[in-house]
């Protein structure tokens, strides 16, 4: 199953919200999927939420993927992943978009 490492990070966050005496703002990065082997060759832009590896589609990017603030979304020569985009962007509707 999926859910072991998730169910102890909810713990964590739940905890810290009460510690930091405020929410903190959820954090996205923007990770890169590699085409094989060669790590330079990007293939698609996925949107991270927070620390970690797994995008917001679902895809486990690598560890060592290269990562850019999510401010970079749309601003790469490589493609984004449509998923993450339809999802980052109804989580930050604030965030100016330019198509
Ligand atoms: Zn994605």
């Amino acid at each position: 199953m999926e859910g072991s490492e998730e169910s102890g990070e909810y713990g964590r966050v739940r905890t810290s919200t009460e510690e930091s005496g405020g929410v903190v703002a959820m954090r996205h990065v923007v990770r890169a999927e590699y085409k094989d082997d060669p790590p330079d060759a990007v293939k698609t832009w996925h949107m991270v939420r927070g620390d970690g590896n797994v995008a917001m589609c679902g895809r486990e990017l690598r560890p060592d993927a290269e990562s850019r603030p999510d401010t970079a979304w749309g601003r790469t020569r490589e493609p984004f992943c449509h998923t993450c985009g339809a999802l980052y962007l109804r989580e930050v509707p604030s965030e100016p978009v330019d198509v």
